[in-house]
């Protein structure tokens, strides 16, 4: 079973509504083009030779972007075809509203989903997702997600969460680095063209550019796996730092809420979530230690 909710934490399952098996397995099945074992549900399985083999006026206009979002949406059709069948309590319950326990601020790497990283049901995790999972002072769309959740949906637990192979924290150490030689060199770093693709990278992982400064000057290799592991973890303390010490978590604590903040890295070889145990509870008071692989080893290994 790639996909239960056998895969939810403990305190996770605390908060959430654990997904139905077989309506999450036929769906992600659905994408990704695995076959089932249920023949009777065979046919609504999407697999790109179905989409293209449909007519031959069809297939013969078809863009290949097309094809691939005829794909999706006819994996959307499996995925409510199966849901409806699975869970339709759920679906109910759904369309009157949401009430997530969770808010999760993770990195929009297509590889690290809050709902299949924990196995959990639609409805039990607010998300917000930008690169490499930052916090910026002044970002409105962070802030406003994280206003929402914690003050209108009141949820009980914010997760930062990093993961593996992140090609922010990787753009940020390649900054560092370049900065370095420049300097080491004797030559001016030129600043980007306003507005152009590197400037506008640039701009975002400035932060993780700074907290990446001592590897880059220091590492006899910045950015070998450790490093990059090593930067990574950094950044997701740095920012459950930022969050814990926001005005919007301030003010739920100063009203007398239960709110805890948390890092966590996901591992993208194993789907494993590694707990850093940096979390707090309160304005300066850690929060409690969760039972979870706390080693980078444990959790890079299946
Ligand atoms: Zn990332």
């Amino acid at each position: 079973m790639l996909y239960s909710p056998a895969l939810a934490s403990r305190t996770l399952a605390k908060y959430t509504v654990p997904a139905a098996a077989p309506f999450a397995f036929a769906a992600r099945s659905a994408v990704l083009g695995f076959h089932h074992s249920d023949s009777s549900r065979r046919r609504h399985h999407f697999r790109p030779q179905q989409v293209a083999s449909r007519s031959h006026s069809t297939r013969a206009t078809m863009t290949a972007s097309t094809q691939l979002l005829q794909g999706i949406l006819d994996a959307n059709e499996t995925y409510a075809a199966a849901f409806a069948q699975s869970d339709p309590a759920l679906l109910k319950k759904l369309a009157q509203g949401q009430a997530p326990k969770i808010f999760w601020l993770g990195c929009s790497d297509s590889r690290v989903s809050a709902e299949l990283a924990t196995g959990v049901a639609p409805g039990s995790i607010f998300v917000h997702r930008n690169i490499a999972q930052c916090f910026h002072p002044g970002d409105p769309s962070a802030s406003a997600a994280l206003a929402y959740a914690v003050h209108v949906l009141k949820v009980e637990a914010i997760i930062v969460c990093g993961h593996t192979g992140c090609g922010g924290v990787k753009a940020g150490m390649q900054a560092a680095v370049d900065s370095k030689s420049k300097e080491d060199q004797g030559e001016k770093e030129e600043a980007p063209k306003p507005g152009s693709v590197e400037e506008t990278i640039a701009k975002w992982i400035a932060p993780i550019k700074h907290l990446a400064t001592p590897h880059a000057n220091n590492a006899s290799d910045p950015l070998s796996t450790l490093e990059l592991g090593s930067l990574t973890d950094e950044h997701v303390k740095e920012t459950v730092k930022a969050v814990a010490e926001s005005d919007l978590v301030r003010a739920a604590w100063d009203e007398g809420r239960e709110l805890s903040v948390h890092g966590w890295v996901y591992h993208v070889a194993t789907a494993k979530l590694r707990d850093l145990d940096c979390g707090y509870k309160g304005p300066g008071v850690k929060a409690d230690s969760l039972s979870r692989p706390s080693t980078y080893a444990d959790s890079d290994t299946l």
